[in-house]
């Protein structure tokens, strides 16, 4: 799958069904900066490729995550890029869309290590980042310590304190208490929306375990029965349910949840196919598509992935009756919270777990409910709702500041 190209196809498709006609002008971002920067790790000096995308900044700075893993490409942090400009819009946040990648992988390198490429990251494209400009976060295998030294590498470069240049910060450096838990807080309740609209079985399968799997298994804990769970090493499959807390042992202390006894083992596409009445991918893109869509048994698909179904896969769902939850809406909470850590910063007090979690709520539970009048207007599914929504927004502000 070439993500790039999957971002694009639904983006002319939105833009054809509501003739909003501004492909043309969003088909290639306004910036790519990359860059080849230099890190002291225990081989000596190594060098690391790195991006950062700007994909569109009409309605603000650019805004997303930055993301380490061994497979990035400037194609998928492109594609990131351009589903951050898309969920930003969404959801009304004041922000462009942006995105990062280096190319690392996290698993061979120490904290030490980890933090110098971080560092080095961040000197490679300091001049292209700031709190008004272009605003990093965490993405797959980043957390808060590397935005950590990140904004402090960013503070040491310009000479003066910047708490907004990065969110998803320890809260002790002005990050949201909310924030770590955003994205799947985000995700259960446009979850909780969407089981008031379709009747499902209460039982979960959830792919991938870091950050947005573990947490939304956590919340879903108690209400529902999760069967299911996976991360890179394989899966687990258990009838009568899966202790959470337990499998949260086992996977710090093992490293995978495989290591959870009393279970049967599954792979990660065995998972995708299971009889549950919730299907969560939790991991990485691409993973539905027209070769398995059809065998895909769940009602109703939340999508905490970005980009995890391609369009081929969508039609085959929606024809099937599947409800899917796309990413743009599912996992908007993790920028959402973002947005309220950034202004908190801005305004130099922070909002409290109470604050931004009336704030996260009443936002997703908005933009559940445009998308579903635009999906009802014109007879489609939620993504390409969420697009058009979006894609008025950006209109709109490009056309106000003359760009088109
Ligand atoms: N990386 C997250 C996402 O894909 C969060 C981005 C942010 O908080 O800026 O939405």
């Amino acid at each position: 799958m070439n993500p790039k190209e999957e971002a694009l196809k639904v983006l002319k498709e939105a833009d054809e069904v509501a003739n909003i006609d501004v492909y043309e002008y969003l088909k290639e971002p306004e910036r790519v900066v990359e860059t080849y920067f230099p890190a002291r790790t225990k081989n000596g000096i190594e060098y690391f490729k790195g991006y950062r995308v700007q994909y569109n900044t009409a309605l603000g700075p650019a805004k997303g995550g930055i993301r380490f893993s061994p497979t990035v490409t400037k194609e998928e942090v492109e594609a990131l890029a351009l589903w951050m400009v898309i969920k930003n819009a969404l959801l009304g946040l004041p922000f462009g869309g942006g995105k990062g990648g280096v190319v690392v992988n996290p698993k061979e390198y120490e904290e030490w290590e980890l933090e110098n490429i971080a560092r080095g990251f961040v000197r490679s494209i300091a001049e292209f980042i700031g709190e008004d400009k272009d605003i990093p976060a965490p993405d797959v295998y980043t957390n808060e310590r590397i935005m950590a030294y990140m904004m402090d590498e960013y503070e040491k470069i310009v000479r003066h304190k910047a708490f907004g240049v990065i969110t998803g910060k320890p809260i002790i450096l002005g990050g949201n208490p909310v924030r770590n838990i955003a994205t799947s807080l985000g995700g259960y309740y446009v979850l909780n929306e969407a089981v008031k609209l379709k009747k499902v079985e209460n039982t979960v399968a959830i792919q991938g375990f870091g950050n947005a799997g573990q947490g939304i298994a956590k919340l879903l804990d108690g209400q529902y029965k999760i069967v299911a769970v996976s991360d890179s090493k394989g899966g687990i499959y258990c009838k009568d349910g899966i202790d959470i807390e337990k499998l949260i042992e086992v996977k710090k202390k093992t490293g995978s949840v495989i290591n959870y006894e009393g279970c049967e083992k599954i792979t990660n596409e065995q998972l995708l196919e299971l009889d549950v009445g919730i299907l969560i991918p939790a991991a990485i893109e691409g993973v539905i598509t027209k070769q398995n869509a059809d065998k895909i048994k769940a009602k109703i698909i939340l999508e905490l992935a970005n980009g995890p179904t391609t369009r081929e896969a969508d039609k085959i769902l929606y024809e099937k009756g599947v409800l899917v939850l796309p990413d743009v809406l599912a996992n908007a909470g993790g920028v959402t919270v973002s947005y309220i850590e950034w202004v908190g910063n801005k305004r130099g007090m922070p909002f409290n777990e109470k604050e931004t979690k009336e704030l996260l709520k009443e936002k997703m539970v908005h933009a559940f409910l445009d998308v579903l009048e635009v999906s009802n207007k014109y007879n489609i599914d939620m993504r390409l709702a969420s697009y058009i929504i979006a894609l008025e927004r950006v209109k709109q502000a490009m056309r106000y500041r003359g760009l088109i």
